[in-house]
């Protein structure tokens, strides 16, 4: 029987495998695609890597990296392994997958999740109209102008102003499309700011804030969108709507951890949309891990890999019969909307990472623990904290010791 299962080989599944097997640990990855690396082979613009190795790297150079070492270990990969079902017994646990070889059943003591996010598709946002050829969400455009050099139309009209938007909007104007706008229904960009110079502005690519497509047009193909204005609630204002000629809409609608392939019942935190974790990212079922983006939508590949090196750790304790105290419950408090991880419960001596994502933009903040009274335990100064950018601080273990729950807050300085 293996010591783990990796189940997607995507880079925050192979940073917690290639973690484990440089320490000895029998471990293997089973993944869905014929190769390994995730999301990143198909983001081939740079920025990616520069904490986990010093330099901005493309997305397949970084998971590139992950690769080579995986092979240099000589890592067991199941490549075009589809995972069905898992199931939790007393003794071990079994994975049951299946390829073209057939049904496998992999016997494990501890399974670590990387499965990544899915995209939010045009039913989750009720979008109006036709359903011609030629709707597509940003990351298949992705996938076809970047791996397989398709544009997927001319005229494009490009559906929300997050990051992954933004990314695709500027390979869609470097590939010579004719024309591109994009529409959200924020006042500005709801992506980092970086993204909204480098992708956007330098290229003078038009944009409208405020505005969303009510209706999709065409038969076969798209033809045009009907687009209105809205109001600060997102509300529709009436006369306001206009056609749009464009052959392509591009929904990038924003990505959500992709729960729907977890196969067994693990708690689940609805802010966050992913598994509850402690903080070795395990989640409520004892041996069954979960990292990267699967967890929570993370805005850098690093943070991504650094859930998946924590979890390693978590493993290792794990597989070392390492002990747990009654958990401390970390929540949410005022102007944050949604943290990791949601409980600490390890005997351990390191600071706990914590990563939370701001409800509010403001300057000069502090990021302030309290216990369940409402006192004040630490606070963490914040120059400037925006919805957009993920933050992270370190919360000392002594400041958690003989608490049940604490919240974590976003107050004045
Ligand atoms: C369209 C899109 C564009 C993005 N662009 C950027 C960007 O520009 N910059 C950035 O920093 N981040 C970007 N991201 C986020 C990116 O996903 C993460 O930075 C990073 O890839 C997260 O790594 P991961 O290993 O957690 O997930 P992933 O890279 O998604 O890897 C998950 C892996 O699990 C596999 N898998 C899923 N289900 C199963 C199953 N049942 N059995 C076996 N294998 C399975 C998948 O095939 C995949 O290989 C983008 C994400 C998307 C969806």
């Amino acid at each position: 029987m293996r010591d783990a299962t990796v189940i997607g080989g995507g880079p925050s599944g192979l940073a917690a495998a290639v973690w484990l097997a440089e320490k000895g640990y029998d471990v293997a990855v089973v993944e869905v695609m014929g190769e390994l690396g995730g999301m990143l082979t198909q983001c081939i613009h740079d920025g990616f890597g520069t904490r986990v190795f010093g330099e901005a790297l493309s997305g397949p150079e970084f998971s590139e990296r992950l690769v080579k070492k995986a092979r240099l270990l000589g890592l067991r990969t199941f490549l075009n392994t589809y995972v069905k079902e898992v199931r939790i017994g007393k003794e071990f646990k079994e994975v049951v997958a299946v390829s073209p070889a057939g049904v496998q059943r992999l016997q494990t003591r501890v399974i670590v999740y990387a499965i990544g996010c899915r995209e939010r598709n045009g039913f989750e946002i009720r979008l109006g109209g036709a359903r011609p050829a030629g709707v597509y969400t940003a990351g298949m455009v992705q996938r076809l102008v970047n791996l397989y050099g398709v544009l997927p139309g001319r005229r494009i009209v490009i559906m929300g102003g997050g990051d992954v938007g933004m990314i695709v909007a500027r390979h869609l104007h470097l590939e010579g499309v004719e024309s591109i706008l994009m529409v959200f229904p924020e006042a500005g960009f709801a992506g980092l700011p970086r993204n909204v110079q480098q992708c956007i502005l330098d290229f003078g690519i038009p944009f409208r804030p405020r505005t969303v497509v009510k209706k999709v047009i065409g038969k076969e193909r798209v033809e045009g969108v009907v687009l209105t204005r809205v109001d600060e609630k997102w509300n529709p204002v009436e006369g306001t709507e206009e056609f749009h000629a464009c052959d392509t809409v591009v929904l990038a609608l924003g990505l959500v951890p992709y729960t729907g392939e977890l196969k067994l019942g693990v708690r689940m935190d609805p802010a966050t949309r992913g598994p509850e974790v402690n903080e070795f990212f395990e989640t409520s079922v004892q041996g069954v891990f979960a990292v990267g983006n699967l967890v929570q939508v993370f805005d850098y590949v690093d943070d991504a890999f650094e859930t998946a090196c924590i979890a390693a750790r978590g493993v290792e304790k794990y597989l070392n019969s390492g002990l747990k105290t009654a958990p401390i419950r970390l929540s949410p408090g005022e102007n944050v909307r949604m943290l990791t991880p949601q409980r600490v419960e390890w005997v351990d001596d390191a600071d706990v990472p914590v990563f939370l994502r701001p409800a509010v933009e403001k300057a000069n903040v502090r990021i302030v623990v309290r216990n369940r009274e409402g006192r004040v335990l630490g606070g963490f100064f914040k120059r400037y904290v925006r919805p957009s950018t993920l933050e992270r601080i370190e919360v000392p273990r002594s400041m958690l010791s003989n608490l049940q729950e604490v919240s974590i807050d976003i107050a004045e300085d």
